[in-house]
């Protein structure tokens, strides 16, 4: 990846949010880099920030500190030009294909309200390419016409992936968009993301806690856990060696196709519970529940470092966890 273009960079993104007892930590100190064509996975179980990463590089929440770089220039010093331009280039697909359609408008309308609003295309032209959206996604001239409400939900997930892509965007941040749908129609959509990248050269994080999915569609898997992300490395190799016990522990837990391996394999069982992000621990965040806990682990941070070539963990004791 080294000689591709950086895309996007996020320096030391923290988002927190006030509440009632005290600061919701939410993301907190993410750093990361995408390349241009490339797709990296975010896991890690509901609430541990990821949705709130992605509404950050969204623009949709402004970040209490750090950075984060589109084409190297940092998003919130904008002019208004360039405000626009980013909100063009950088989409957003969402995890319930419903509740992102407006109930009262056709499809045609929902796909063109983009390109007018940009003006991008009028008159017979917009008409023309509502049309060729329409197609690149699998849908037909007959389903302009018609209503949300009239569509499967891996139609709509469709509606939704075209209405994206009618602004010609470079990056796209998909949040859980297979997770509301069925099996089947959760493989169609993530093949038909997957072709569309390769024809019009797409970026994607795409967001989700379903790993057995996400290892078909990314270049990387980036694992977060309470607002950090504590391991990055391709998406093969993470499958086969990963380091952080909680990598670990989330990749036990994806069932096996296969009955007889199924029954012999062990869980990884994780004891205790997830600390509040009102209230991180000092030191890991992971420490209350992780088997292999020190001292250290309780006072001190553990930053994310490179352990391997492309293979980044946050462990005090990641060199030991090989094998386990
Ligand atoms: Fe476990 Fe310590 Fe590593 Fe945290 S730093 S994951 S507590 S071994």
């Amino acid at each position: 990846m080294e000689n591709k273009k950086v895309i996007l960079e996020l320096k030391d993104v923290k988002t927190y949010f006030r509440v009632p007892r005290g600061v919701l930590k939410a993301v907190n100190g993410v750093n990361l880099t995408m390349y241009e064509g490339e797709t990296i996975g975010l896991v890690g179980e509901s609430g541990c920030g990821k949705s709130t990463l992605g509404k950050t590089i969204m623009r949709l929440y402004r970040p209490d500190s750090g950075e984060v770089l589109y084409n190297g220039q940092d998003i919130w010093k904008y002019n208004k030009r360039e405000k626009k331009e980013y909100s063009k280039n950088v989409q957003m697909i969402f995890q319930d294909p419903y509740a992102c359609l407006d109930p009262l408008c056709v499809v045609s309308d929902i796909v063109a309200e983009g390109m007018k609003i940009h003006k991008m295309y009028k008159g017979e032209e917009l008409e023309k390419r509502v049309l060729e959206l329409l197609a690149m996604v699998g849908l037909n001239k007959t389903h302009a016409s018609r209503f949300p409400h009239e569509f499967s939900g891996g139609q709509r997930q469709r509606i939704g992936i075209a209405r994206a892509l009618s602004l010609e965007p470079k990056l796209i941040v998909c949040d859980e968009p297979i997770s509301a749908l069925d099996v089947s129609i959760q493989a169609q959509v993530v093949n038909l993301l997957k072709n569309l990248q390769k024809e019009m050269g797409l970026s994607y994080l795409f967001i989700t806690h379903d790993l057995s999915m996400v290892r078909q569609i990314s270049d990387r898997i980036a694992v977060m856990y309470l607002g950090s992300l504590v391991e990055i490395a391709d998406s093969e190799d993470i499958y086969v060696k990963n380091y952080h016990p909680y990598t670990k522990a989330l990749l036990s837990a994806i069932p096996i196709a296969d009955p007889a391996v199924e029954r012999e394999r062990q869980r990884i069982l994780l004891q205790g519970d997830v600390p509040s992000p009102v209230n991180l621990p000092a030191g890991c965040n992971f420490c209350n529940r992780c088997p292999y806990a020190t001292e250290q682990c309780r006072s001190v941070k553990p930053e994310l470092r490179e352990i391997e070539p492309g293979h980044m963990v946050a462990c005090h004791r990641a060199e030991e966890m090989k094998g386990k």
